[in-house]
């Protein structure tokens, strides 16, 4: 894929997180890899959605130089390079500020997996990251994030699991590319309000049995699958 296609596909996809409204002014960004050139397209940082063109967004390498743009790559492309380095299978990650998402991450609790409509999307629950320790921030605070998220994954699988609250901070996404990663991240909002209201209504309401967990999630996933058209 040439630097413009990739470029576009980003900028597309910023803007249908700005369309979904999942961010306030600029608070969110969309990236995607091109894992053959060994680059990332990124967001600007801090350019409004509504003056954005496919031309400000930025490419950088794995290791965070700028390969191709004129503006600053988001505040927040360590934590993407990071993901991108650990989880080998993803091509694109979505980072919101999402209401019900945050809401979740501000009160440092994983999200429970209470019914199907969860099910269908992430295998268990939402993962909820450590706080981040005081060396960790004063050390690399973006690249310190992408740590405490991939902490989360040594004993589950960013394929099972696509999303991840990031403790007093906010949820970051991942798909097999930009469109997917907002895609979930869309998702993940409407998990975290799901949840929020079931929890609302009944504070000891029990996850959901594992039987269906397992019911829903392997029928759209996994190799036996057999939800939608083939
Ligand atoms: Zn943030």
């Amino acid at each position: 894929m040439s630097y413009t296609e990739l470029k576009r596909e980003v900028f597309e996809a910023n803007m249908e997180l700005n369309r979904r409204n999942l961010v306030v002014y600029t608070w969110g960004n969309v990236s995607q890899i091109d894992r053959t050139k060994g680059v990332i397209a990124i967001k600007p940082s801090g350019v409004a959605y509504e003056v954005m063109t496919p031309d400000d967004i930025v490419i950088v390498d794995l290791e965070n130089q700028i390969v191709e743009g004129k503006m600053r790559p988001s505040s927040d492309t360590k934590t993407h390079t990071h993901l991108y380095r650990h989880f080998e299978s993803i091509g694109g990650v979505t980072h919101t500020h999402s209401t019900y998402a945050t809401a979740w991450a501000q009160t440092q609790q994983a999200i429970p997996c209470y019914g199907t409509t969860h099910a269908d999307y992430a295998y268990g629950e939402i993962p909820c990251t450590a706080v981040m320790t005081d060396e960790q921030i004063e050390r690399d605070y973006e690249e310190e994030t992408g740590v405490q998220i991939t902490d989360c994954f040594k004993t589950r699988s960013p394929k099972e699991v696509p999303m991840v609250i990031v403790a007093g901070h906010a949820p970051f996404t991942w798909g097999k590319n930009a469109a997917d990663a907002v895609y979930h991240a869309v998702i993940l909002e409407e998990i975290a309000r799901m949840a929020y209201l079931t929890k609302t209504l009944q504070q000891q309401t029990a996850p959901l049995k594992q039987g269906i967990v397992d019911k829903h999630y392997l029928r759209k996933h996994g190799k036996n699958a057999y939800y939608g058209q083939k």
